[in-house]
């Protein structure tokens, strides 16, 4: 049988997975094939396509998740192939069987493989038969609160609810006893039924501080069926991942080919092809429990490229064309230590809310030895808030896990990003932190150290506003010499004489304000290029400083800090208009409101519950008191910023 002729590409998906994918491609001397929406028609992806195909619409629905559309692209484009990268499509059965019926090849398993794993309730029967070990747990058809109300009561609380077509730790519950199962069931069904649309759940036991430990799978088309060692994925928020490793820190040699053969009797159970990862959980005596099979490539994969030096997506191809595997497991490489962080533009200081905007600074680290950076983006590109907001990861290898930390704080440290909030200062403070650094991990991480990881704002110094203020005054006059040689600043001899005297500077940062006296700064902080010099008793330190348009990014005690001017009578009219009230935290639509006026509450207690970015947020008291107003109802749809919510203290 002659292979299929494969020379052009199509990548069913954006950011960085796209971008990924396409490098591989093109290294292979494929033609690439990118769609994009009509809000990414400049998107970094479609730039980087050799033919790029309009699919139009914004939202998923419309773009990226249109089976049909996907069809036609590849055909209008020649395109033999489609991957599907992660997210969208990519464990959607209909597309694969779509993509087979229009002659194309799907680059991911037979749609068989992926309706096995596609419910969780029926991939953990079917583990069940193939003697792969299980958490206890409830995953039948019935689901009814009582059914559950009893399967929680024989496995024990704290049980943790699942919709079963879930991903991406959405649909997941954490129950702590039978007082909050009715309300935790019914707010899981209904995150479900608008995610995933299929609100079925399933019930396990809820263990304490496990390990996610996940194994890297691949097989051909002719039965081979290859463990490409472990991933740790301990550090999540909320159920997501946020830091992955390989290999796992202290897994012994054993207990890897234990669960390396667990997880290739999964794939072959299923009759499974290409790339896929059975995840388990890993409690303290070292016993296993099967959680689910991804029947795609992961996010994460780049930690195992790094410790194996495969290309996955190239083996994807291969696999692709009929090829068989290139190795034996006996030949599987596992070289040093990677770690892997996900860049998210969202705010880590209020919830996490995922951040949109446009990207005024990016700039990623510089390349290197042991360093990667796989992105979606560049500077100037916007971030909407129609898709996932990840901008990327950055994957450090190393010969030993030390090593590879070490390099990933440098990596973090270079990156400068501005316009948008970001999670780069909450990465930096997870991998430099002791308990990481002795590699204390299970997936409690993130909320046993939140108060480290997640400081309080706290007020910016004295050395800091002198910092900012000598930045900012010298970089205003350089860029007024550039832009206008007539303007009474570009006459200033030096940066600081012959300034008139009184002179303030209005300058804000991180939402604070300052008025600063120029006459009063010191003359100790130079700015060089993009470096601001400061001294010290005799020490010197750079800290970067990078100018767009109007705003100076001061690189400060592991942040960057964008430092504006403001008007004074600006900002003390808008100071006298703030409303009292509650607002939304986003744009989205409220899906439930709990009172109503004249109520009293308790601190904490739920008032409104909004979805934006297909997750629940609720909207909670802050303190005690009387709901004066309400400005919201169910349905509607509401804007960042809007008042919901007006509450009252109790006299
Ligand atoms: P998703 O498909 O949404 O990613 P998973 O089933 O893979 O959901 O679970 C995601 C994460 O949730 C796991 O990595 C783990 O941290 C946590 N988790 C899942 N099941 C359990 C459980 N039974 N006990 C404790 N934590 C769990």
């Amino acid at each position: 049988m002659s292979a299929p002729i494969l020379d052009t590409l199509l990548v069913a998906n954006r950011g960085e997975i796209a971008c990924r994918v396409m490098r591989t491609a093109k290294a292979l001397g494929l033609t690439t094939v990118a769609v994009h929406s009509a809000t990414d028609r400049d998107a970094r992806h479609s730039r980087e396509a050799d033919i790029r195909v309009d699919l139009g619409g914004s939202k998923a629905s419309e773009s990226y998740l249109q089976i049909d559309k996907l069809i036609a692209a590849a055909k209008a484009s020649g395109a033999q192939a489609i991957h599907p990268g992660y997210g969208f499509l990519s464990e959607n059965a209909g597309f694969a069987r779509a993509i087979e019926a229009a002659g194309l090849i799907f680059l991911g398993p037979p749609a068989s493989a992926i309706d096995a794993m596609g419910s969780k309730s029926a991939a953990k029967a079917l583990m069940e038969t193939a003697g792969v070990p299980l958490v206890p747990g409830y995953h039948g058809e019935a689901q009814d609160l009582e059914t559950f109300r009893s399967a929680a009561e024989r496995i024990g609380y704290p049980v943790l609810l699942k919709a079963t077509a879930g991903g991406g730790g959405k649909g997941m519950k954490v129950v702590e006893d039978v007082s909050q199962l009715a309300e935790a069931l019914a707010s899981a069904q209904r995150e479900a039924q608008s995610s995933f649309g299929d609100s079925r759940m399933l019930v396990e036991k809820y263990l304490l501080k496990p390990r996610h430990v996940e194994i890297q799978v691949f097989a051909d088309q002719h039965g081979n069926c290859l463990y490409l060692n472990e991933r740790d994925c301990s550090i999540q928020r909320r159920h997501q991942k946020v830091v992955e490793e390989a290999p796992a820190p202290g897994l012994s040699a054993e207990l890897r080919k234990a669960m390396g053969e667990a997880a290739v009797r999964a794939a072959q159970a299923i009759g499974y092809v290409g790339a896929g990862t059975v995840e388990f959980l890993l409690d303290a005596r070292g016993e296993f429990f099967f959680m689910e099979m991804n029947t795609r490539l992961q996010v994460e994969h780049p930690v195992t490229e790094a410790i194996t030096g495969l290309d996955l997506v190239a083996w994807q191809i291969r696999v692709a064309r009929g090829e068989t595997l290139p190795m034996t497991q006996d030949q599987v490489p596992l070289l040093g230590h990677a770690i892997e962080v996900r860049l998210y533009a969202e705010d880590p200081g209020n919830d996490f809310l995922p951040a949109t905007g446009r990207l005024e600074l990016y700039r990623e680290s510089s390349n290197g030895p042991g360093r990667r950076v796989d992105s979606g983006v560049e500077e100037g590109d916007s971030v909407s808030p129609f898709y996932d907001p990840m901008l990327g990861k950055l994957i450090a290898w190393g010969e030993d896990r030390e090593q590879a930390r070490l390099r990933l704080l440098s990596m973090l440290d270079e990156f400068a990003i501005g316009g948008l909030k970001t999670n780069l200062a909450f990465l930096r403070r997870i991998i430099a932190h002791p308990a990481f650094a002795e590699a204390q991990l299970d997936t409690g991480f993130i909320a046993r150290y939140q108060e480290q990881l997640l400081p309080a704002a706290r007020e910016l110094d004295e050395d800091f506003w002198q910092a900012a203020a000598q930045a900012y005054s010298q970089s205003l006059v350089r860029r007024e010499r550039q832009d206008d040689p007539h303007s009474p600043w570009a006459a200033v001899d030096g940066w600081r004489s012959g300034l008139p005297a009184q002179v303030a500077l209005h300058l804000s940062a991180d939402g604070q304000d300052r008025a600063i006296n120029l006459q009063t700064l010191g003359a100790d902080h130079r700015l060089q290029g993009e470096r601001l010099l400061v001294e010290h008793q005799g020490v010197r330190r750079e800290h970067r400083a990078i100018r767009r348009g109007d705003t100076l990014y001061l690189h400060w005690q592991g942040e960057m800090r964008s430092i504006t001017t403001y008007d004074p009578i600006v900002a003390a009219d808008a100071s006298h208009s703030q409303h009292g009230g509650l607002t939304a935290p986003m744009n989205g639509s409220i899906v439930r409101v709990l009172v109503e006026a004249g109520q009293s509450v308790e601190a904490g207690a739920q008032l409104v519950v909004l979805e934006a970015m297909k997750m629940e947020h609720s909207i909670r008291a802050p303190h005690a008191g009387i709901v004066k107003a309400l400005y919201c109802q169910e349905g509607e749809m509401v804007s960042e910023g809007s008042a919901l919510v007006e509450l009252e203290q109790p006299a």
